[in-house]
Order: structure tokens, then C-alpha cells, then sequence
């Protein structure tokens, strides 16, 4: 956990090299021996919740994190976002080499995940999008809070062109979220929150405002010497959009996070992050040009010696138990990252 300085020599390495099983080392260190060929794994989170949710116990919490970590802190070397970066232009990263992000701004990031982080001595980068900041919250996640605790077996959302869903059953609230997240995704941002708004107005919940972080929380991870990066104002898909719109959107976002940690905000992660899809050449162009030194997108991969400062890969497996989650990371070792 400890901030990057420009002076510092090199890649500083910060965990674990008596720790761990051989086995699960010697293979990553075949894949990733380090230096010139060496692949630089970036894993990504969102929330890691205190309790397992109900509606997706699958989904990232304490318990299966705090394993992950350990499991990270013993089998990988990992350092910042911004020595990693610098250890790939000059071929000289660890082997077995990892950073772990993390997207949007959860308030969790900071209660939950912070001291698992520190506990086993690991730093992050946080990604956040700040108009959500201090009360707000992303439109997915109003979604998701409607439907959790709408009343009734059968909700009508036929007025917004959604149709009919049946939700008497977790499995049918799940359905639910998944088919209304998938007809909003892709609209434009302003069809999209008067979609949200009508829902709102139609289904008696009044959804919770403390999801994201307040600023405080973002200078809490700032002072642990976490790395804060940009993700936009409102976290809208930058390839919908006029060019000057998402060219303002990546600007605000990076004005109003310096403005809050008072220090440069080097990193962006592209909103959505696929190559192509989400974001296109022109927004690379526009985040580099407004001083960003890197940025990651959420292509599959690892990154290699000579990659594309501005659309590194990203990739997190949510397996359980040490081999299915070290062998999940080295098969994203071997795979070629999607770019544009
Ligand atoms: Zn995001």
C-alpha cells in the first residue's frame, strides 16, 4: 500500500515471495516470468459487499474477497496501476505480476474492501464516476432496488415499453433485472433516465441513496495510498454518444476527482470498457489527449511488453478455491487482448 512516486527505481513489489504453494507458482511463473516477457494481469471489481445478497449470492462479498486476496497476495506480485504501467514500457515487471481496480465508486469499495486490502498489504486503483457521488446512484442499480422490492407476483411495466414480468420468486426478480437491464442498457443516456424515472414513479420503493461513495470515502482511499482514476460524470457508453458530449463527460469526471484528492488523476477506465462496442478510437485519442497516462478497458487478457498504454485488459475470476481461481488467471494469461 504504497503510493506511487515519480522518483522511486522501478517496480516496487509488495507481496508474498516466501509465501504459497509451489505448484500454482512455478505455472505462473512459466507464463509470466517476468521483464521483457512478462503478462501483466489487471483484475476488476465492483461491489464486494459485507453479506452475501440474497437476490445474487454469487455476486463479490467479504468473505469469497478477503480469500481472493490471500490467494492474490501469495501466488502473484502485486503492485500499483501506475508501477505496473511504467514496468511494461520499460520491460522490467515482476514476474507473475498483478494490480487489482475497481469500477464506479461503490461505497463498499471503502468500508468493505479497504481493510481487506490492507489487511493483507495490497494497494488498488478505484475507478469512480462522480455524479453518483455523495447520494447518487447509477441507473442499474435503481433497476435492481425496484425490482428487489417491488410488491406483489407480477410487475407491469408495459407503459415504458418493457412488457410484462413475473417476480413472485427470487429466480423471477433475477429474470426480471436481467431482461429490463438489458433493454436500457444501450438506449441513450437521457431515454434511458426518463425509463428509470417512470419506473420510479410506477413501483412504490424509494431505492437507497448511500450505494456510492461521499467524497470523504474517496479521500480515505487517497490517504491509504490507494490510486484514484477517472470513469467519467455519468458513466455513459462513450460510442452512443456526440464526440464534444463524451469528450465533457471524461473531462468533468477527471476535473471533480482532482478537485476532491487535491492531486492529478492519471488513470481512466473506459465506461462498459469493451473495444469497439463501448468505446472507439476517437475516445482513446480524447483520453490521452486530455493527459491521462493509461486506461483500461474490460477486454479480456493479459498485457504484454509494448501494449497499448490506453486499453489494457482487464479480467477477475469469481472462482472458489485456489485451483479453479489459479487456473482461471493463468488461461487469461494466454489469451490475446481485444483492442481497436
Ligand atoms: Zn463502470
Amino acid at each position: 500500500m504504497q503510493a506511487y512516486e515519480s522518483g522511486s527505481p522501478g517496480v516496487v513489489v509488495k507481496s508474498g515471495e516466501a509465501l504459497s504453494s509451489p505448484p500454482s507458482r512455478g505455472l505462473l511463473n512459466l507464463l509470466s516470468p517476468g521483464g521483457l516477457h512478462s503478462r501483466l494481469s489487471i483484475l476488476i471489481y465492483h461491489r464486494v459487499l459485507p453479506v452475501p445478497d440474497p437476490l445474487f449470492p454469487e455476486d463479490g462479498h467479504a468473505e469469497i474477497f478477503d480469500n481472493q486476496m490471500g490467494q492474490l497476495a501469495a501466488c502473484f506480485n502485486i503492485i500499483s496501476l501506475l508501477d505496473a504501467i511504467q514496468g511494461l514500457q520499460e520491460g522490467s515487471l515482476p514476474p507473475r505480476a498483478a494490480c487489482i481496480t475497481f469500477d464506479d465508486g461503490y461505497a463498499d469499495n471503502a468500508e468493505v474492501a479497504l481493510p481487506i486490502l490492507q489487511k493483507h498489504g495490497l494497494s488498488a486503483t478505484f475507478f469512480v464516476a462522480t455524479s453518483f457521488l455523495n447520494g447518487g446512484r447509477m441507473w442499474n442499480d435503481t433497476v435492481i432496488e425496484l425490482i428487489r422490492r417491488a410488491p406483489g407476483d407480477m410487475l407491469d411495466l408495459s407503459r415504458m415499453g418493457l412488457g410484462q414480468f413475473e417476480i413472485g420468486t427470487i429466480p423471477q426478480r433475477r429474470q426480471a433485472i436481467h431482461d429490463v437491464l438489458g433493454e436500457l442498457k444501450y438506449l441513450p443516456l437521457e431515454s434511458r433516465q426518463s425509463c428509470v424515472d417512470a419506473m420510479c414513479a410506477i413501483i412504490p420503493v424509494i431505492p437507497s441513496s448511500n450505494l456510492m461513495m461521499t467524497s470523504d470515502q474517496i479521500r480515505i482511499l487517497h490517504h491509504a495510498g490507494m490510486e484514484i482514476g477517472g470513469h467519467t460524470a455519468n458513466h455513459p457508453i462513450l460510442a452512443s454518444m456526440e464526440n464534444k458530449a463524451a469528450r465533457t463527460e471524461i473531462a468533468d469526471g477527471k476535473e471533480m476527482l482532482e478537485s476532491i484528492i487535491h492531486a492529478p488523476v492519471r488513470l481512466f477506465a473506459y465506461p462498459n470498457g469493451k473495444p469497439g462496442r463501448d468505446y472507439l478510437s476517437d475516445h482513446v485519442k480524447m483520453v490521452r489527449d486530455l493527459g491521462f497516462e493509461a486506461a483500461v478497458s474490460t477486454a479480456h487478457g493479459a498485457a504484454r511488453t509494448g501494449a497499448d498504454l490506453y486499453q489494457l485488459p482487464r479480467f477477475t475470476p469469481w472462482d472458489r478455491g485456489q485451483i479453479r481461481f489459479i487456473l482461471r488467471m493463468a488461461q487469461n494469461m494466454l489469451k490475446i487482448a481485444e483492442t481497436i
